[in-house]
């Protein structure tokens, strides 16, 4: 018998057979998971840990930039439940794999689970990408670096010259508060459901406003907690609203802001990504903002998770136009 029919015997559902870019892995899969050379001549040797993960697109520009460069790889998605975390971490070590992106809600859990970690993503308390280097897994952040191009690409501006109004502060949400921290934004305001957390963020990004900026007697920076009578006052003296939760990832979710809050002035960039507008984007284009969703962020974050993997530029281009087109695909 060949390589091939041993790997198939192996796997007599043929699920490793034929390469689907959106099949849905998950961990008993992993502990099957095929050698190396397996897949029709493709190692699937990438991947993005979720739950749920279904939604994730990263597949669809991560595969177009694998295949653009011929790197004999793919990129495959994985639902994984926090509480199987560790050892879907350890499977992909064994199976060889080069790395991983994460997504909700595995992005600060996973920092006990690494070898090492990079400086920015251990200052962030969240890791977005996984390097398996030979000394155990490597943690890294892309999201933070990605928002500044991001918002330059789309809207010319600049974060250090906006005021900023953060809704959401889970793995993305840190991430992006840092990244404004960083940059010098003129104002930083941190909304949370669950207000500690905003709090003990502010705290801790103090340091980095203390300087005076230009915008009159409001603390540089402030955390409330999330409510509508907070999102109308603050509001009103935003310039860029972002929005990282999850609500909107559904497509039967509700925009996570009335129409009322939402007015002409606005920048708003909305970390949710799908197939068409998110919720918030319809509402706030309803409403006169500028907006844009989750999915410019989501290839520049890709490309400098490929940038980490493969130590070259990303095929940036190659990624958008994948993107794009499947975006603009008729819904199954
Ligand atoms: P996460 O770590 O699970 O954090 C979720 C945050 O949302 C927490 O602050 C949580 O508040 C809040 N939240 C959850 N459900 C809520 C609800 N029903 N009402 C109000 N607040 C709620 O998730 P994440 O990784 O930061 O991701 C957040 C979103 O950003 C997701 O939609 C994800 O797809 C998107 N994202 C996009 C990109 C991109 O490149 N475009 C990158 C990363 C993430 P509590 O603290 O109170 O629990």
């Amino acid at each position: 018998m060949d390589a091939t029919r041993l790997q198939l015997h192996a796997f007599p559902n043929n699920r490793f057979s034929t390469f689907d870019m959106m099949s849905l892995y998950t961990l008993d899969d992993l502990r099957a998971w095929p050698a190396r050379e397996e897949t029709a001549g493709h190692r699937l040797s990438l991947a993005v840990l979720g739950w749920p993960v279904e939604h994730s697109l990263s597949p669809v520009f991560q595969n177009a930039a694998l295949e653009h460069e011929s790197r004999g790889m793919r990129y495959v998605r994985i639902a994984i439940s926090p509480e199987e975390l560790p050892e879907a971490l350890r499977f992909m070590e064994q199976h060889g794999f080069l790395g991983t992106n994460l997504t909700i809600p595995h992005k600060q859990a996973v920092l006990s689970m690494l070898a090492s970690v990079d400086p920015l993503a251990q200052k962030i308390g969240a890791v977005n990408t996984i390097r398996f280097d030979a000394d155990g897994p490597r943690g890294f952040n892309t999201d933070a670096p990605a928002l500044t191009r991001t918002i330059r690409d789309a809207f010319g501006v600049d974060l250090r010259d906006l005021r900023i109004l953060i809704l959401g502060l889970g793995g993305a949400g840190r991430a992006y508060a840092f990244q404004c921290a960083a940059e010098g934004c003129e104002r930083l305001v941190l909304v949370n459901r669950t207000e500690q957390k905003a709090q003990a963020l502010a705290t801790e990004l103090g340091p980095n406003f203390n300087t005076a900026k230009v915008d009159g007697p409001s603390a540089r920076i402030t955390a409330r907690r999330w409510n509508e009578v907070v999102l109308k006052e603050e509001l009103e003296t935003i310039d860029l609203l972002i929005h990282a939760t999850p609500v909107g990832l559904r497509r039967s979710d509700p925009s996570p802001l009335h129409d009322s809050l939402l007015a002409p002035h606005l920048l708003v960039f909305d970390a949710v990504y799908g197939r068409g507008r998110t919720p918030l984007v319809e509402a706030a284009t309803r409403m006169g903002a500028r907006a844009i969703d989750g999915s410019s962020m989501l290839v520049e974050q890709g490309a400098l998770s490929y940038e980490i993997w493969f130590e070259s530029d990303a095929p940036r281009v190659a990624m958008r136009e994948a993107l794009t087109k499947a975006a603009n695909m008729p819904q199954s």
